[in-house]
């Protein structure tokens, strides 16, 4: 990722707050509806933990309008040919382009992520991602074979129908377009229910590409988990339930899909090994350089990613000097004002996330893990109510809980290993298996350790780069199913087969 923030400019703080509404409405049928029982919530915005929006607290009947609008539509969306369904997509991603700097503002209130991230990663991502969906869908090949001289078999794929999105609050707008991108490319009609914690965006984006799709082809429905959430996993007329989470909700996900045999497809938690191997410090070349940034990505959106890559494994040999430079680079990330340019960690998402991570730094010190840099509170003098803490560095040993439980915050826990065994014991040693990185000059090394991670994506010399053609997704307890790239398409569609029999004669069993 290169940081481009093509002219943008830090917005007087009032004007930039005035641009969002007061209260949002859910967005069911193409039309803003208010929640049935007229219950709202206080959004808070973690730059300054004041009041940045009212929110609908939807329940079950507000769910059941969505998904009657959605199928009330939906075959006549899934007969839309892909060229056009594309075209729209398309429209989308051009929407998206053309509002960059007010939807980055809108992330950057409503998650504390810094500026430079939501202009420079969250939105050009999220409309790449629309951009790929769109020219895959039309690259797609229907496959017919011969199953003997007179019998043909035909493949067709056919949309689910009506599909239930759940998203959470690290990265509003691309974990939505990560999900709604290939659902609506495949023909689905979708629910979307995003964090309660970050809605402001894809409500936002609702409003902006409203004109674009018909009417009940896309509905956001607010609200919380156990009531909002439950609704739409429960819900017998979805054909599908999409989930981006905790590994605990996913859990109970998969429960209540169960009840209807519906499919999900999980996108859940993760502890990600950052591994730096001694061919690192062989020279102090700009590779060098490339991989002592590497250490600092899990500082990335506060850490609040579930690739954070919170585990460093440093090869015995270089740990002292690699650990010295590492700290040194840390020491140099700003912190502060979010809707700065050049403030590169902001806020922690929410209130109980910035408590979350404040009593990991307690577990860590007193489980005996050394801290190297940070691991208190960081106090904004110009936003004394908001959620900030210090980038943290832990050194300490794979059995403790700060190096097996997902804190997601900015938080690395450092340890060493010896030789290739060692590390992949290590690495390995966790219920999650998300994501990892590998840093080495050796590519036969890479490729060998790289194929014995137990991790979806491992990514070698790099990290933190999303492209929308790369698939992504967990092994173990980090989920199920992928998302990007052309086979997610498959998790939104069933395959019909039609057998066509050419031959005029009974085939004599009865
Ligand atoms: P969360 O599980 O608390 O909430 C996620 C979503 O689920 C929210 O919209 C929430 O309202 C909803 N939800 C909560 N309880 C529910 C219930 N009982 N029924 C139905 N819906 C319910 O997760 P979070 O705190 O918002 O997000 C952080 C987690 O997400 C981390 O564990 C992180 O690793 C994970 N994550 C994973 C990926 C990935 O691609 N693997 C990406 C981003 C985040």
């Amino acid at each position: 990722m290169s940081v481009t923030l093509a002219g943008y400019k830090k917005p007087n703080t009032e004007g930039s707050v005035l641009q969002f509404k007061k209260q949002y409405e859910n967005f069911i049928g193409g039309e803003w509806v208010p929640p049935a029982d007229g219950e709202y919530f206080d959004n808070p915005s973690p730059v300054d933990g004041k009041i940045f929006t009212r929110i609908p607290r939807s329940k079950k009947e507000d769910i059941e309008l969505a998904v009657k609008k959605a199928h009330a539509v939906k075959e006549r969306w899934g007969n839309t040919p892909a060229a056009k369904r594309s075209r729209m997509l398309l429209k989308i991603a051009d929407v998206l382009d053309k509002n960059r700097e007010l939807l980055a503002l809108s992330e950057t209130w409503d998650n504390g992520k810094p500026i430079r991230e939501s202009l420079a990663a969250d939105l050009p991502l999220a409309s790449d991602h629309f951009r790929y969906f769109a020219g895959v869908i039309r690259a797609e090949e229907g496959s017919m074979s011969e199953i003997d001289a007179n019998t043909l078999a035909m493949h067709v794929k056919e949309p689910i129908g009506v599909v239930g999105q759940i998203i959470p609050w690290n990265f509003p707008l691309l974990m939505a377009a990560w999900k709604m991108a290939p659902a609506l490319a495949a023909g689905n009609c979708v629910i979307l229910k995003p964090a309660e914690q970050t809605p402001v965006t894809v409500l936002l984006f609702a409003e902006l590409i409203a004109d674009i799709l018909p009417p009940g082809v896309l509905n956001i429905v607010n609200g919380f988990g156990p009531e909002a959430g439950q609704a739409l996993a429960t819900c017998p007329d979805i054909g599908k339930i999409a989930f981006t989470g905790e590994t605990t909700t996913g859990r109970l996900i998969m429960q209540f899909a169960s009840e209807n045999i519906k499919p999900v497809t999980l996108e859940l938690g993760g502890k990600s090994p950052n591994i730096f191997t001694e061919s690192v410090l062989a020279k102090k070349d700009s590779f060098f350089d490339k991989a002592v940034e590497g250490f600092t990505m899990f500082a990335l959106n506060q850490g609040e990613v579930c690739t954070c890559p919170s585990r460093a494994l440093i090869q015995e040999s270089i740990y002292d000097e690699f650990m010295e430079k590492a700290i040194e680079r840390v020491r140099k990330i700003k912190l502060g004002d979010p809707l700065d340019p050049t403030t590169m960690m902001g806020a922690q998402a929410s209130e109980d996330q910035f408590q979350k991570i404040l009593s990991y730094f307690d577990i860590g010190k007193k489980e005996g893990a050394k801290v190297l840099f940070g691991g208190e509170v960081f106090e904004n003098k110009e936003y004394p109510g908001g959620f900030y803490v210090q980038p943290t560095i832990f050194e300490g040993n794979n059995k403790m809980r700060i190096f097996q439980e997902e804190i997601f915050g900015p938080v690395v826990s450092v340890t060493t290993y010896k030789d290739e065994k060692e590390l992949l014991e290590i690495a390995n040693d966790s219920l999650y298996g998300l994501g990892a990185g590998l840093w080495t000059r050796d590519t036969h090394q890479a490729y060998q350790i790289a194929r014995k991670i137990e991790a979806g994506r491992v990514w070698v010399n790099c990290y933190h780069n999303y492209p929308a053609h790369a698939a992504f997704g967990g092994y173990k307890q980090s989920g199920i199913g992928r998302e990007n790239h052309k086979m997610m398409l498959d998790h939104y569609r069933q395959t019909k087969n039609i057998l066509i029999s050419y031959d005029q004669n009974p085939t004599g069993l009865f």
